[in-house]
C-alpha cells in the first residue's frame, strides 16, 4: 500500500509541476512568436536585390547576402 500511495503524490507532483510551467511557459511563448517574427523579417540582397529571410543569409563583411553564390560575388 505504501509503495502505491508514494506513485500517486508522485504523479500529483508531476501533474502540479507540469501546470505550473504551462503557467510559466505561456509569456515565453509569446516572445518566442516574436522572435520567430523577427527571425522570419525579409531584408534584400545587396549583390543581386533578391528579398530573404533574414535569419538564413550569409555574412560576408559585414553585409547580409541571400545565398553562398552572391557571397562569393560580394567577397571578390
Ligand atoms: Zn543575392
Amino acid at each position: 500500500m505504501g509503495r502505491i500511495l508514494f506513485w500517486m503524490l508522485l504523479g500529483a507532483l508531476i501533474f502540479m509541476l507540469i501546470q505550473n510551467r504551462k503557467k510559466l511557459l505561456k509569456p515565453r511563448q509569446k516572445r518566442q512568436q516574436i522572435r520567430q517574427a523577427e527571425a522570419k523579417k525579409m531584408v534584400p540582397c545587396p549583390v543581386c536585390g533578391v528579398h530573404f529571410v533574414e535569419a538564413e543569409g550569409v555574412w560576408v563583411k559585414n553585409r547580409m547576402v541571400c545565398s553562398e553564390e552572391c557571397a562569393k560575388k560580394a567577397s571578390q
